[in-house]
C-alpha cells in the first residue's frame, strides 16, 4: 500500500499521471446522473469536480481490473433493483470499495500538499491507516482471483426507496474513518461497511429481514442507514487476514481471517444519545432535532418501528395527523 500520485492505486506499479489515472466515479454514472460538473469538498478544504477525481492507476489494472467492473456495472444498474438484488456479492464489494478507497487516496493525496491543514488529518489517523491496510489485502480481489473461506470482508446492503416521495436520483455518503460508504441510484440504496467481516449486517439481520420485499420512504432509508454508520462507529476490532500457502497449479489465493474477540469486544456499547446524533445527521432534510429524537429517551424516534417495537409503514412525511 503506497500513497502516492505516481504509485498504482491497485497494485502499487508505477504510474505516470495524467495517462495512468482511471476515474474515481465511472463515466458511465457521471452520463447517467449528469454529476460531471458537481463539486465534493475535500478534508483541505479544497474544491473538487466529481469529473477531476481521478486516481493513478497502471494500465494493466485499468484495463483487466477497473474497466471490465465498470462495463458490468454499467449493465447491472441498467437492469435496476433485480440485477443489484441478483449480483455477485464479492464484485459489489470491490466496486463500493473502488469508489470509496478512490475517495480516501485523494483525500491522502490531496494531504501530501494541502490548501488549509486539516484539524484531523487522515495521515495522521493510526487506527484509520490500520483499517485500510487490512482492507487493501482483501481489495486485491479486484486484480487477482481470491476466495475468501467462509467469509466476507463486508456488509453490504441494498435496500429500495418508495419513488412516491423520492426525489434524489443520485447521492452517495461515506465515513473514511469507519470504513462506510453508501450510494443510491435510482429507486436502489446500498450501504456498505467495507471491513467488517459481515458482522454488522449479522448484528442487524432482524432490521435487514423487515425491510426486505418493501419500498421505503426515504425518511426510513435515512434511519437505517443511521443505524449501521452508528454500529460501523460502534465497531471495535479489525480484521486480520492471511494468505494460504500457494501450491503449484493453483489458480486462486485462499484467505482466511481472524479477529481478536478475546482481549476487546466487537462493539463497544450502543448508547442511544450517540445514536441520536446519526439520526440527526441522516435527516437532516427533514429538520428533525434531537430534542423531537430523544422525546422518549430509552426508545428514540423510529419510522421503520412502532412503539411495540412492529414494522411500521410510512407513506409520506410528514406524516398526516
Ligand atoms: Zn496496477
Amino acid at each position: 500500500m503506497r500513497f502516492s500520485t505516481n504509485s498504482c492505486f491497485l497494485c502499487g506499479a508505477p504510474a505516470q499521471a495524467p495517462q495512468d489515472t482511471v476515474p474515481v466515479l465511472a463515466p458511465w454514472l457521471l452520463d447517467r446522473y449528469q454529476l460531471s460538473k458537481r463539486q465534493m469538498r475535500l478534508l483541505d478544504q479544497s474544491v473538487v469536480a466529481y469529473e477531476e477525481l481521478r486516481i493513478p492507476c497502471c494500465p494493466q489494472c485499468r484495463l483487466q481490473a477497473v474497466e471490465p467492473l465498470e462495463a458490468h456495472m454499467a449493465e447491472v444498474a441498467n437492469g435496476g433493483l433485480t440485477a443489484w438484488q441478483q449480483m455477485n456479492e464479492q464484485q459489489l464489494f470491490l466496486w463500493l470499495g473502488k469508489m470509496f478507497y478512490g475517495i480516501l487516496l485523494t483525500e491522502l493525496l490531496t494531504e501530501l500538499d494541502p490548501l488549509i491543514k486539516p484539524q484531523y488529518p487522515l495521515s495522521e489517523n493510526g487506527q484509520m491507516l490500520g483499517k485500510l491496510q487490512s482492507f487493501y489485502q482483501v481489495f486485491q480481489a479486484l486484480r487477482v482471483p481470491i476466495v475468501f473461506e467462509d467469509f466476507t470482508p463486508a456488509s453490504v446492503f441494498i435496500l429500495e426507496v418508495d419513488p412516491a416521495e423520492d426525489t434524489i436520483p443520485f447521492e452517495y455518503d461515506d465515513d473514511l474513518s469507519t470504513m462506510m460508504f453508501s450510494i443510491k441510484l435510482d429507486n436502489v440504496v446500498l450501504v456498505a461497511c467495507l471491513l467488517d467481516n459481515g458482522i454488522i449486517r449479522q448484528a442487524m439481520r432482524r432490521v435487514y429481514e423487515d425491510v426486505q420485499g418493501k419500498a421505503l420512504h426515504p425518511v426510513q432509508v435515512a434511519e437505517f442507514k443511521a443505524r449501521v454508520y452508528y454500529a460501523a462507529y460502534l465497531f471495535n476490532v479489525v480484521p486480520d487476514y492471511y494468505v494460504r500457502p500457494v501450491k503449484p497449479g493453483d489458480q486462486q489465493l485462499v484467505y482466511d481471517t481472524l479477529i481478536d474477540d478475546v482481549t476487546r469486544e466487537i462493539f463497544n456499547p450502543w448508547e442511544n444519545s450517540g445514536y441520536a446524533q446519526s439520526l440527526q445527521e441522516m435527516w437532516k432534510r427533514w429538520r428533525l432535532e434531537l430534542p423531537e429524537i430523544m422525546r422518549n429517551p430509552a426508545q428514540p424516534l423510529s419510522f421503520l418501528y412502532d412503539e411495540e417495537g412492529m414494522p411500521r409503514t410510512i407513506v409520506s412525511y410528514p406524516e398526516p395527523t
